[in-house]
This record gives C-alpha cells, structure tokens and sequence, in this order.
C-alpha cells in the first residue's frame, strides 16, 4: 500500500475576480485549510510566483497565522527566472519566509528547471545554495521542480543528485508515456537515484475532467469512481511517491480530493492498463495539450490570454458550442485575440508542456476567425 498523501497546491486558490489571479477569496479559502486540516492532510505547496504573488501571503493568513507551526508542512520554490547573481539566492527566499511569517521551510525547491532555466540556477549557484539551507536550518529538504524531458533531468542528477531530496515532478495517466512529458522515463530515473517523487497536475490542470462523452461512458463501464479518483491514485500508486498536489479550488472539489486519500486504494495491472487505453484515447480528441498552468501569461507583450485560449479551442474542437465562440469574442476584446501573437517567442521558452504557443494560436485564430 502506498504511503502518499494529498498536499493543497496554492496555484489555483479561489478568487473573487476571475480576472485579478491576487483577488484569493479567503473566506472560501480558509474554510477549505480548515476543511483539510480537519481530515488529517497537512502538506501545503505554494511559490513565490503564483496567484501574482499573493499565494504565500494568503497561506499566512489562512494557515500560519491560525495554526501551531507543528501542525502543518510548507514547500516554497525560489523563482529561477529572477535569479541574476548568487546573492539573489539569499535575498528571494528571505523575502518568501517573511511573506510566509516562518522561519523556514519543510521543503525547498528550485522553481521549474527545464533547459532555459537551468542556465539562471547554475550562474546563480542555486544548488549549492539549497544545499547549504539545509545545513543552516532554512529548509529540512531541498530539490527541484521539473518541466523537460528525461535527458536534462538525467544530467541534473548526476551533477547535483547528492544534492537533492525531492522532485517535484508533472506525473498523470495522460502523460506517463507522453513523449514530450516523459513522466515514467523521469519519475524512473527518481527511483534510480532513490529521490522522494512529489507530484504536480494529477489531472494535467483539469484537462483529464474534460473529456469527450465517449470516454466518460467508458470510465462509467469501467467501475464507478470518477476519472479525478483514478487520475489521483494513479499517481500515488508509483513508487517513491510522497505527495500528491492538486491545485483545488473550492470546498466540492477538496471534498473529493480528501475523500480519495482518505481510503487510498493502489491501482492493479488491470487498472493501469485500462488507464493508459483511456489515456490514448483522450489524446485522440485533445485538440491541444495545455495544463493550464499559467506561467506563460506573465511575459506576453501582447497581454494574450494563452491558456483559456486553448481551453476554448480543445471545448470547440470537441463540442462545436455556440457559447465557445461568444466567449472567445468577448475574451479577445478585454485582452487581445490570438492573431495579436507577435511570435516573439518569449512564452515557448517558459511553456511546462513545451508547446510550441505561437504555431498553436494561428491555429486558434483559424477555428475562431481571428
Ligand atoms: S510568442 Fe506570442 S503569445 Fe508568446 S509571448 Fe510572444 S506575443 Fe505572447
Ligand atoms: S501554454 Fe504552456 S505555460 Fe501556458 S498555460 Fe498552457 S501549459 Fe502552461
């Protein structure tokens, strides 16, 4: 039986404007720490980025400023791409205690290394960095979070795997055998070097929960959990796995999650193989990959709302709506259309799925006629 537990990601918390991502409603927040804690989960992910970085002072609010520091785990990540010298090491993570209100963190990561960022860590001396907040106290473990494929994580390893405790990596039933995502080549070489495997977007952002009726009829034959109950003991089924983070955004949804881990059951060979036929059949209708992470929104010069783009897409592509193409009107007069892409190319570089952003919004503005 395995030994993973749920962790309350703070990236997707909710909000009172769906527009303002630093809008967190925390009444709705609180009572959904309150709810956690109540049924025992105590592991809670936030970074210095998300919500525009209002997640680490909503999680003071919530959290610290309510409980006794015993009674919880924090995991925070240093934002790669804002590292410019070593100093600057010392300088964010200070600044993510304070908004915290600790004195330091349960686990420390290094925030979405992949092949343009890895460069930021290694001038900024980052892993040395973490390895020496162990030593003083700051952290109790340290690692990485990782959006590339196997042969960078393969280097990262052997150069710093002495270094690192813990992997924050993306592992869902969708993506196991993913050849962009890699997530069993990757999640294999953590067993190999014996590193605690966290997990991020069990559900790849909700994607898996907007499937094709076919294939929720399918899952329906199958057995009567629902494809999110399948989606999160997959992931914390595989070995080394400790956490498994999902980014819940209301009561309803953190219900479900803790009901899941409540009475965890590890998937058989026959799930799993029914798992990965599902997994090939939704990529079938998956027009685009996106795990609506957000990341890319930061950097667009031409302020393109990227991922609800792309959810609009996947829902036309899939169910020919009246209201999708009304929404996307609507959304391209507030921000901007995808024809608007100047293909810059700033957004590929930070994409966690490795999309190639500016190829996909042409073909957004072909279905949506702009
Ligand atoms: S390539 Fe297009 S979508 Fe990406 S950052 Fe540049 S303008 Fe924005
Ligand atoms: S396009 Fe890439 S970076 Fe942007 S939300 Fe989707 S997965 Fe995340």
């Amino acid at each position: 039986m395995t030994q993973a537990t749920l962790g309350f990601g703070a990236m997707r918390l909710p909000q009172t404007d769906d527009n303002d991502p630093t809008s967190i409603d925390m009444e709705e927040f609180t009572r959904m720490v309150d709810y956690f804690m109540e049924q025992g989960f105590n592991y809670f992910d936030t970074s210095y980025a998300y919500h525009d970085e209002a997640s680490e002072g909503a999680l003071k609010k919530a959290l610290v400023e309510r409980y006794p520091g015993e009674a919880y785990q924090i995991a925070n990540k240093i934002p790669t791409w804002l590292l410019r010298e070593e100093k600057d090491n010392d300088m964010l993570v200070d600044i993510m205690l304070e908004r915290l209100g600790i004195e330091y963190f349960d686990v420390l990561l290094i925030h979405n290394i992949n092949k343009a960022l890895i460069s930021k860590a290694e001038h900024a001396n980052s892993f040395e960095y973490i390895k020496r907040a162990k030593e003083n106290g700051k952290a109790l473990k340290v690692g990485i979070s990782f959006h590339e494929k196997e042969e960078l994580f393969e280097d990262v390893l052997e150069k710093y795997g002495d270094v690192i405790d813990v992997a924050l990596i993306q592992l869902n039933f969708m993506d196991w055998t993913d050849q962009r995502i890699q997530s069993k080549k990757i999640h294999g070489l953590c067993v190999k070097y014996g590193i605690e495997v966290q997990v991020m977007e069990p559900v790849k952002g909700g994607t898996l929960l907007n499937v094709s009726d076919d294939v929720k009829g399918k899952f329906a034959d199958y057995s009567d959990k629902s494809i999110v109950d399948w989606a999160l003991r997959f992931a914390a089924s595989q070995e080394n796995v400790t956490v498994v983070l999902s980014g819940m955004s209301n009561l309803e949804q953190m219900k479900e999650n803790c009901e899941t881990f409540k009475n965890l059951e590890s998937i058989t060979q026959q799930d799993h193989k029914f798992l990965m036929k599902m997994a090939h059949e939704i990529k079938k209708s998956l027009a685009i990959d996106c795990s609506f992470c957000n990341y890319c929104l930061k950097d667009c010069e031409m302020n393109i709302p990227i991922p609800d783009f792309f959810n609009l897409y996947n829902s036309e592509k899939l169910y020919h709506l009246e209201s999708n193409v009304d929404l996307y009107n609507t959304t391209a007069k507030v921000y901007a259309p995808a024809s608007a892409c100047s293909e810059c190319g700033t957004c590929v570089d930070i994409c966690t799925q490795q999309l190639d952003i500016p190829a996909l919004l042409k073909d957004v503005a072909d279905l949506f006629g702009k």
